[in-house]
């Protein structure tokens, strides 16, 4: 069976893996190099290198699918457990950066919450679920759950994951598991503490990275797929699919039984355009957005004061630039050489404006909220930019769009994705190998698939 993965991202790259050794692979992207966002540069620094990473430094192992694919790859020696203190997690309100309570303690001390708010969520256990089928907002899920001041604490942090505003982002598209909890154990309190792991249980560590960077994994899938005999072509622009024929950017067709397209849904639609526009329009009505990071390594000293941080996310509410920092030298220590501190600016959904502007420009502006919001005046030792103008907003009724699209997609065609069914890497891991076996099935099919040229 003839299989082409088109998008080379975790999602492709997993999908040709569980397909490599059941079919004839084909693997096509149209940059120089696989991976996708998840991609980790090497900087320069006169103490050394560091390694900083564009998109995913870590992911969890909650949902497995990542985690199982690292020990199939043969990379256990090479998982690394990333500091997990939540303690050092911080939220800006009212131009102030306060700790986000994460422990009951924390929440008595925290004042984040006044005592009216604090009782409001500790009553959570006794809160009557509401029982909903449809979609709502991860805000309006948490004021249910939790009460309204307690969800414009938590709602921020948790669409800050995702670079979304809370009234707007989908709860079940981004925490489907609250809303199990909700169902299956009528509160999230007892759901998560029935949830809990019995004692002595041994598990993996709650998120893990890789040494020398969560590109290790790209690197892994390459070099295992072409030893299974899966081409992977780069530098391969796929500009149209067909059921059955994949047409390049040069111009050339390639034929094949099942097509995966593991694409961001705009890149998705425009190669459906022809062969099926209502399941391109479908793909459209997915939004996203422009969403960048700015690696930046630091000498030690510049840092000093600092040492608690772990993340901070800054809502758009605040009025800043800039919508996260995440202290990467300080939760991975292996990443920069001693003598020197990483860490990572968010940018994009604060101020969108920042996409547009040039290295250096930016530099300035980030430069300038480290200062003012942190007190960091030296000048970064180095420093690195990436940008994506694709990052999937989940918005409310997103999970719904989607089964529509693959109710949509022409027979022998499946999507996978962080457009459509989960961002995080785990996430695209078991898209990818999901989408892979339905493609295998194609076979069954009493007909062959019509070649529509
Ligand atoms: C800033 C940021 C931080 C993140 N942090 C985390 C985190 O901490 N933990 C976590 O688990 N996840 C995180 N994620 C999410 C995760 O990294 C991404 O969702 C995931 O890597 C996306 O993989 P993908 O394969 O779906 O898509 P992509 O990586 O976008 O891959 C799609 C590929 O398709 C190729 N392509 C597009 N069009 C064509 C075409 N016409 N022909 C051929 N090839 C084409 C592209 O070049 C690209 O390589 C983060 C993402 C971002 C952006």
């Amino acid at each position: 069976m003839k299989i082409i993965v088109v998008g080379g991202g975790i999602a492709g790259l997993s999908a040709a893996w569980e397909l490599s050794e059941r079919a004839d692979v084909t693997l096509l992207e149209a940059n120089a190099t696989p991976g996708g966002k998840l991609l980790s540069a090497s900087l320069e620094t006169p103490f050394g290198v560091s390694i900083v990473d564009a998109s995913a430094e870590s992911f969890v192992t909650r949902k497995p699918a990542a985690y199982q694919l690292l020990l199939e790859l043969g990379l256990q020696d090479q998982i690394l457990e990333p500091e997990v203190d939540t303690s050092g997690v911080y939220l800006m309100r009212d131009r102030q950066i306060q700790p986000v309570p994460t422990s009951p303690l924390a929440l008595l001390r925290s004042k984040l919450l006044t005592w009216r708010g604090k009782l409001r969520l500790l009553r959570e256990p006794f809160t009557r679920s509401a029982a909903l089928s449809r979609d709502e907002s991860l805000h309006d899920f948490l004021e249910r759950r939790v009460g309204v001041e307690a969800a414009s604490i938590f709602g921020p942090v948790m669409a800050g994951i995702y670079s979304s505003d809370p009234h707007r982002t989908s709860v079940l598209a981004s925490f489907g598991i609250l809303r199990d909890l909700e169902r299956e154990h009528g509160s999230l309190v007892r759901g998560m503490l029935k949830r809990r792991p019995k004692r002595g249980t041994s598990r993996p560590p709650r998120a893990v990275t890789l040494r020398g960077g969560v590109g290790t994994l790209v690197s892994a899938l390459e070099t295992q797929l072409r030893q299974r005999g899966v081409r992977i072509q780069t530098n391969t622009v796929v500009e149209r699919v067909q059921a059955g024929v994949v047409t390049l950017r040069v111009g050339s067709r390639l034929s094949a039984d099942a097509v995966i397209l593991a694409l961001p849904a705009p890149n998705a639609a425009a190669l459906l355009e022809r062969s099926a526009p209502t399941c391109a329009t479908a793909l459209r009505t997915l939004p996203h957005a422009g969403i960048g990071t700015l690696g930046l390594v630091f000498p030690a000293a510049a840092l000093e004061g600092l040492h608690h941080l772990r993340g901070v996310m800054i809502p758009r509410s605040e009025g800043r630039e800039i919508d996260a920092l995440l202290m990467t030298g300080f939760k991975m220590p292996d990443r920069t050489p001693s003598g020197t501190g990483l860490l990572r600016v968010f940018f994009g959904a604060n101020n969108p404006a920042l996409m547009r502007l040039g290295d250096e420009a930016l530099l300035a502006v980030v430069q300038r909220e480290l200062r003012e919001l942190f007190g960091v005046t030296a000048a970064p030792l180095t420093h690195k930019t990436f940008r994506w103008h694709d990052f999937p907003s989940l918005e409310i009724g997103h999970l719904e769009r989607v089964s529509e699209i693959e109710s949509l997609l022409p027979h022998g065609v499946f999507v996978a994705g962080a457009s459509y069914r989960g961002i995080g890497v785990p996430d695209c891991v078991r898209q990818g190998r999901e989408a892979a076996q339905r493609a295998l099935e194609v076979q069954w099919q009493p007909q062959p698939l019509e070649v529509m040229v």
